[in-house]
């Protein structure tokens, strides 16, 4: 967890204009560099876009102790640096930019990037999800400081072990967190809008059997404290059927009420589930032939760095056959 910075990105703008790219790949987090350090490597010489946020989710956490490779962890905006660089020793072209619009129903497929006509024959889509907030100030200025979105990526950390957790939310992904916290935490707290949980029925259960998770039902939480000290020390909680109040102390609020993944461009004409997650197929493909999916925003399940990874190197793997094909 900590300061979000920016990594450095280059490429030439207008050196796109009248140029067809092999291969355009959109996101620069975990799954989009890994598709260009591979690409790259095939000679294909990607260009990579990096959206609003270069570098992708891994850059607003400090310590990612579970990415293979760095026993001690690593900042993950370090990481994401190395990444990059790795990519760009091969030849990926990095670009701050953001795809705009698309064109999948002609060849070679249409982008526009910040304006500019981009025209490529293939594709890989990686550009992740976003996790739902609660939209509290407190919220906002404690992220990073005791509230968090994952609880595989910071559960262990030491700020959280052997203390009173809190996570909010009421579905299956807010199942799994709680009982993941369950082996840091002195005790966990589920708070939830409603008086029954939304998860699958064998979640619930679990939830309900463990005598480490305590839910708190009818409510919700309205402020994160305290600010003032920089660090979560509770939560002030709502019941929504009595409307009153309380405060409850804790370490660390894990806010578990689902992600949103960025695929809005590709809507109606890439294949996506209700949730706006791309349905991959053959592995790292779509139903459109040259385009390809990578990490979170094809992935409701695991949603991590390394899983992210693999899937653009699969991506990336998958482009070179496509284009081998392609250009014979
Ligand atoms: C606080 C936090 C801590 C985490 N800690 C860990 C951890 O310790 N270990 C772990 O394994 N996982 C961790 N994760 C999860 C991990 O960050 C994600 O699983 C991973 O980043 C997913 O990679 P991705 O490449 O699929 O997407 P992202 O990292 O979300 O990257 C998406 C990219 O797409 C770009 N993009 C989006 N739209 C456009 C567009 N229109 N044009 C161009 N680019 C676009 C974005 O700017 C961004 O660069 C953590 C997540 C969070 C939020």
């Amino acid at each position: 967890m900590g300061v979000p910075q920016r990594l450095p990105s280059h490429g030439v703008k207008t050196t796109l204009r009248g140029l067809m790219e092999k291969v355009v790949i959109i996101g620069t987090g975990c799954a989009g560099l890994t598709a260009a350090l591979y690409t790259a490597r095939a000679n294909l010489r990607p260009l990579v876009l990096t959206g609003q946020q270069p570098g992708g989710l891994l850059t607003t956490t400090s310590t990612v102790e579970n990415f293979p490779g760095f026993p001690e962890g690593i900042d993950g905006y370090e990481l994401m640096a190395r990444m990059q660089k790795q990519a760009e020793r091969f030849g990926a072209r990095v670009q701050f930019a953001s795809l705009e619009a698309v064109d999948l129903k002609r060849r070679p497929f249409g982008l526009t990037v910040d304006g500019e006509n981009v025209e490529t024959q293939t594709l890989i889509i990686a550009t992740g999800a976003s996790h739902r907030r609660l939209g509290l100030e407190s919220e906002a200025k404690l992220e990073n400081k005791g509230v968090t979105y994952c609880a595989t990526c910071d559960g262990a950390l030491p700020i959280f072990r052997n203390q009173p957790l809190v996570v909010v939310g009421g579905g299956d992904s807010a199942c799994e967190e709680v009982l993941y916290l369950t082996r840091f935490g002195s005790m966990v707290y589920l708070v939830h809008r409603r008086d029954a949980l939304r998860a699958s029925k064998i979640m619930a259960e679990r939830v309900r059997e463990n005598a480490k998770i305590k839910p708190i039902w009818d409510s919700v939480v309205t402020e994160v404290l305290d600010v003032k000290q920089g660090k979560v020390t509770g939560v002030r909680l709502k019941n929504l059927k009595s409307n009153v109040e309380a405060v409850m102390d804790c370490a660390g609020v894990f806010v578990a009420i689902g992600h949103v993944p960025s695929t809005g461009l590709f809507r109606g004409v890439v294949d996506m589930d209700a949730n706006g997650y791309i349905i991959p197929k053959k592995g790292a493909g779509t139903n459109v032939p040259g385009v390809f999916v990578a990490g979170d925003c094809a992935d409701h399940v695991y949603r991590q760095a390394i899983t992210a990874a693999g899937a653009g190197c699969a991506a990336a793997i998958e482009v070179e056959r496509y284009l081998t094909v392609l250009n014979q």
